[in-house]
């Protein structure tokens, strides 16, 4: 068991700067969370503060209901996998990952057997007697997973683990992270900048944006009903596309066009008659085949799909850019036309930002 409690979680760094605002989550266990937003928003600071590697300025931190606000990291039974792997040059795999419980005096033969344990699960079998240098960087990434392991601890804490390595090895060591995850059962808590990861790994996904926690829910939620305009911006690649509009009637007046709004997009909508708002578009839910006229800039084959970068014609001089994920392959060329139509919609409030719902 290991389900953690976060709770109106202040860090005030020594400097006065303040990294993180008021954190509250709930950490179920065997649960994956992923804490995700751009680099300096508080993300490491609130897993360190986890992992008692910072103190805690304000709130307080329960471990299976149990108050570990103060503990020191050494007691508090989790494990953590950090960015650079920090391993020790001079041991071998295998000595590398008996370290801690070597440390722990435990029995010989229980290590040996927890080492070979873990190689097994990691496919470090070979590996054992080589030295970290003569390793790959997705298998010292691994060695340093298998070191967390070892100490069966209740919860493994990583910090960016995939950022030092290229981009087919981050594919795979995501994966093992994943199965990993699978067969340990463990609560994790996982920090990144990349929101490919954070899709792809977690249970529920934690975005953060500059000390403050901006929604917290399954991937699937962030992606299909973002909370506000940065989450919007931030899940999803290529971002979502934003227009600044004006509700007319039953249109949503563009510089560049007009959409036309359902009757339960018109209902959604009826407090903004006249106003201003924000219309968000993912570039994926673009279709060729309306009315809205895309002048083409460029044009990228992805194989199933096509990126189409282009810019708005409409009814005055003004343009915007666009980005639209067509299915199949195109070949457009730069300056043709191309008609679309948006076939999912997102509206913010321009002022508050927030989603309107
Ligand atoms: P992230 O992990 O999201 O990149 P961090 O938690 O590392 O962000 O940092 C959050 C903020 O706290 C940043 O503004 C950073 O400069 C600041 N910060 C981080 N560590 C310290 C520290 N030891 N002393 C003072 N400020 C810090």
């Amino acid at each position: 068991m290991a389900n953690i409690s976060l709770q109106h979680l202040d860090k005030i760094y020594d400097n006065k700067v303040q990294a993180v605002f008021d954190f509250n989550l709930e950490v179920k266990d065997g649960e994956f969370i992923v804490l995700v937003g751009p680099s300096g928003c508080g993300k490491s600071t609130t897993l360190r503060m986890v992992a008692g590697l910072e103190d805690i300025s304000a709130g307080k931190l329960l471990l299976d209901g149990k108050d570990i606000t103060s503990a020191p990291a050494k007691d508090r039974d989790m494990a953590m996998v950090f960015q650079n792997y920090a391993l020790y040059g001079h041991m071998t795999v295998y000595e590398n990952m008996a370290f801690s419980l070597t440390l722990r005096k435990e029995d010989p033969n229980v290590i040996h057997k927890k080492v070979l344990a873990a190689a097994e699960i990691l496919g470090l079998t070979d590996q054992l007697n080589k030295k970290p240098k003569q390793l790959s960087g997705g298998q010292r990434q691994r060695v340093a997973m298998g070191r967390a392991i070892v100490r069966n601890p209740k919860v493994f804490l990583f910090d960016e683990p995939l950022s030092n390595l290229d981009a087919k090895l981050r594919g795979a060591t995501r994966r093992e992270i994943l199965l990993l995850h699978k067969r340990m059962n463990a609560t994790m808590l996982y920090v990144t900048h990349d929101q490919t990861e954070a899709l792809t790994l977690a249970d529920r996904i934690v975005c953060m944006s500059m000390g403050h926690v901006q929604q917290v829910g399954t991937p699937l939620e962030l992606y299909d009903t973002p909370a506000n305009l940065f989450v919007a911006s931030f899940i999803g690649l290529p971002p979502m596309n934003f227009f600044n509009v004006r509700m007319e009637g039953d249109q949503l007046e563009g510089s560049f066009f007009a959409y036309k709004l359902t009757a339960e997009q018109k209902e959604l909508l009826k407090d903004y008659q006249g106003r201003e708002l924000v219309l968000g578009v993912r570039p994926e839910d673009i279709e060729t085949g309306g009315d809205i006229d895309v002048q083409v800039f460029s044009n990228e084959n992805l194989g199933m799909s096509t990126l189409v970068h282009g810019r708005l014609m409409g009814r005055n001089t003004q343009d915007a850019q666009i980005t639209c994920k067509l299915r199949g392959w195109c070949d457009y060329k730069s300056g043709d036309h191309v008609n679309v139509k948006f076939s999912k919609c997102h509206f913010f409030d321009k002022e508050t930002t927030n989603a309107i719902r």
